[in-house]
This record gives structure tokens, sequence and C-alpha cells, in this order.
């Protein structure tokens, strides 16, 4: 076997807090998992030299990876400027072996990108989501795509549960309601409906999609969900769901619509107008997913023209957004910056995971193939399954706008 020596490796992570890295925490431990939900196991790393719970995701956190990569000779960059031509990612791409970015904060790796990348061997998404590479360019380039599969899966489904109710109960307009000094009741609730007895529907029920379903069943709602492939019979049943051939047919009986497919040329703008005027008057629009599966100004002309009644994520294009994006302003919206999939409890896992994958690509071992989306030349392990070849790049250059509207 021969041992990959002397790479380089850049790194794009997220900043560091406004206030500085963090020096305490507000808790003393997080939980420690065993398996995912299907049995799948957590990333089994040789080592990890972090404290669980600590912040790895931003500049100074560094994945825990610095003293791992140097003790064995290789060279580590990390930075958060990444967009733009004069940026240093684009500088230090040119010899990098390995690119590590994030969704959360994407280092854009796109055709013109990875022409100038001529070492670049192996892109891993620390998480979950690998559009953000141009996987047309790398399946051409025969450069290795991977995340971290099921990393944050679980993550995201809670947070979609906490839009989902803050939007239906609108919590955030009462909150605001408090932080204002008022006690305004009629304010709060005029928008304000239960989620029980409603339809809520799904948009894929891969690993996020089922465990949002799976969450949804206490809440006494009929659920719905359409996908490429159906879910066995025995899942179907203990959920009483709804499976649906098509989206279109199941947007049009949902009071609630939660988006949890990959983006992939197949679901770049889903939901543009046409598909948004099949939804009912007054549905909510969840998606964690990705924002171009969305298109960008039907969303915000449903939401001030009163057909969609709420739209929720965190999820953006480009990211991170710039100041103008009209989802920034738009009405009844419930937005974050992309963060669901990066708690604190998260961001363990994909640091451990990407370390198990650089340990497995410096001895020239196979890197587990459910955390494979491209592999010599074609999409493999879950890439084959979930995603479709293509490239949904396009427009990402506009990130470089957050600088100038900063
Ligand atoms: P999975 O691969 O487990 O699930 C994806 C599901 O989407 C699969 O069931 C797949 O179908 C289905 N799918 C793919 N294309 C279509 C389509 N055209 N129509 C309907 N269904 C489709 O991934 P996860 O559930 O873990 O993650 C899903 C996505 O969520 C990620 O790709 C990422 O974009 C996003 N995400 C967001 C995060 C955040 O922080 N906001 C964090 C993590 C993920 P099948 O496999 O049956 O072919």
């Amino acid at each position: 076997m021969n041992k990959i020596i002397n790479a380089k490796i850049l790194c794009v992570l997220y900043d560091d807090p406004v206030g500085g890295y963090p020096t305490n925490y507000a808790r003393d431990d997080i939980p420690k998992l065993d398996t995912y939900p299907d049995g799948q196991t957590l990333p089994t790393p040789n080592d990890i030299d972090y404290t669980p719970g600590t912040l790895l995701g931003s500049v100074s956190g560094e994945l825990g990876l610095r003293k791992f990569l140097e003790d064995r000779g290789h060279t580590l960059v990390v930075t958060s400027d990444k967009d733009g031509s004069k940026s240093v990612f684009e500088r230090e791409l040119v010899d990098a072996d390995v690119v590590i970015s994030q969704p959360f904060w994407p280092a854009y790796l796109t055709a013109e990108r990875i022409a100038k990348a001529r070492k670049l061997k192996l892109a891993i998404t620390a998480g979950i989501g690998s559009d953000h590479v141009d996987l047309q360019a790398a399946i051409d380039n025969k450069i290795t795509v991977c995340e971290i599969t099921y990393s944050n899966s679980i993550s995201v489904s809670e947070h979609v549960l906490m839009m989902i109710l803050a939007l239906v109960r609108n919590y955030i307009p009462s909150y605001k309601w408090v932080i204002k000094g008022g006690w305004n009741i009629a304010d709060c609730v005029s928008r304000s409906y239960d989620v029980e007895g409603m339809n809520i529907g799904s948009v894929a029920a891969g690993r996020i999609g089922l465990a949002v379903l799976k969450r949804l069943k206490p809440f006494d709602v009929k659920l719905h969900y359409t996908d490429k492939h159906r879910l066995p019979y025995e899942i179907e049943k203990e959920l009483s769901l709804t499976f649906h051939e098509s989206v279109e047919s199941m947007v049009k009986v949902c009071d609630v619509v939660t988006i949890n497919c990959p983006l992939h040329p197949e679901t770049e703008h889903m939901f543009d107008e046409e598909m948004i005027s099949k939804m009912k008057r007054g549905a909510y629009l969840v998606n964690t997913a990705r924002g171009k599966i969305c298109d960008r100004d039907a969303i915000a002309r449903a939401l001030d023209n009163g057909h969609l009644a709420g739209y929720a994520g965190d999820v953006w294009f480009p990211q991170p957004a710039p100041n103008d994006h009209p989802w920034r302003t738009m009405s009844n919206h419930a937005m974050t910056p992309h963060t669901s999939g990066t708690s604190l409890s998260a961001q363990s896992r994909y640091a451990a995971g990407t370390r198990e994958i650089l340990e497995c690509w410096f001895e020239s071992k196979p890197i587990r193939n459910e955390y494979l989306i491209v592999d010599e030349g074609k999409l493999a392990g879950a890439g084959a399954h979930s995603y479709s070849e293509g490239n949904v790049t396009g427009g990402s250059n506009e990130a470089e706008k957050f600088k100038t509207t900063n």
C-alpha cells in the first residue's frame, strides 16, 4: 500500500464568534451515541485531538485536525476567505491535494476552480450535501468527493420540527412582542394555529426526511411523503404514511411541506412559481435542504402576496447570503443562517468523520462506501443512490457580494 506523505490540506471554515473563540461552554458534555438509527456506526477515526462539544467548525476550531496532520508531516491551511479570485482559498487551491469544506460556509468548487487545482484529488464535505462541488467536473477530473453521511441528519430533523412549530404557532412574532415590552395577545394569536390534524408532507424520506416523519408522528398529524424509492411497507404502515408518486400530488393536499432531498440537477428550482401555485393557500414551507431547491423570487412573492403563510429554513443561495437577499426581509419568514447541521453535537461527529476519511486516504485504504459521492470518475456510494450527474454551482460567484454589502 502506498502511504501518502507531505500532502497539503486546504480547509475552509466559517469565522469564529464575533466575541472571539469560546473559552467556556453552556454545557459540560454532550451525549455519547453508539450508532445511527439505521445501525450505521458513528465515525471511527483511530484517535481524536479535541473535546467533543467544543467549537470545531470555525476557523480556530480547525476541525481538531492540526496536530494529527502536522505530526504526520502534512500541511494544513485553514481559512474563511473563500469567495472571489483574490481569496485565500483560490490562491491556496493551486497546489492543494485535499480540500475540506462545509456546506454552512461553502467553498464553491466550480469547474473553473477545479481546472486551476492541478493536484486536487480529494474533496471532503465536513457535513452532508456536496452540491457546492461541481460534481460533473469532479467526475471528469477523477476527484473523489465524499461527505460524512448521517453525521448531522438527526440534528437537521430536530431543526425542522422546531421550524414547523415556530411557523404554525407564530412563535417568532410573539417572542418579539415580549422583547418590545408588549402583552399583545391578539396580535400574537391572529396567525397562530395547532399542528394537530394537519397534513404534513416530506419531499424525500431519506435519513433526514424519515427522521422528521418519525418525530412528527406523536403530534397526531396526517403524514405524506414522496421519494425516488418507496420506503418498506412496514415503515409506511407504522407511521401511517401516504406515498405520492409526484411532488405535485403531495403538495396539493398538504398544510405543511418540508423539503429533505439533496440539491442536484433534478431538484434545482423544484419549488418554482408553478409548483408553489399548486400548494394550498396558507400552506407553510420548511426548507433545510438547500436554498436553490426553491426559486428565490417565487418564494418571496408567495409570502408577500399571502399564498404561503410562512417559510422557514436555514439554507440560502449563495452562502453567505448577500445583505440584500429578499429572504432576509420577506413576510412571515423564520429564517436562520445555515446552522441546523452544525450544532456542537454535530460538529463532533463530522470532525471525527473527516479525520476517519483522511486516515483512510493517507493509508490508501478504501473510504467507507456510504461516505462516497463521486469516486473513480463516477457517482458512487451515497452519491449513486441520491444524486444525478451534472452541476448546480452556477451563480455561486454571487457569494462575493456578501463582502461588498457588509
Ligand atoms: P439522504 O441521502 O439520506 O436522503 C436524501 C433523500 O432524497 C433520498 O431518499 C433520495 O432518494 C431523495 N431524493 C433525491 N432526489 C430526489 C428527487 N428528485 N425527488 C425526491 N426525492 C429525492 O440524505 P439526508 O437525508 O441525510 O440529507 C438530505 C439533504 O439535506 C442533504 O443532501 C443536504 O442537502 C441537506 N442537509 C442540510 C443540512 C443543514 O445543515 N441544513 C445538513 C445535512 C443535510 P433515494 O436515495 O431514495 O434515491
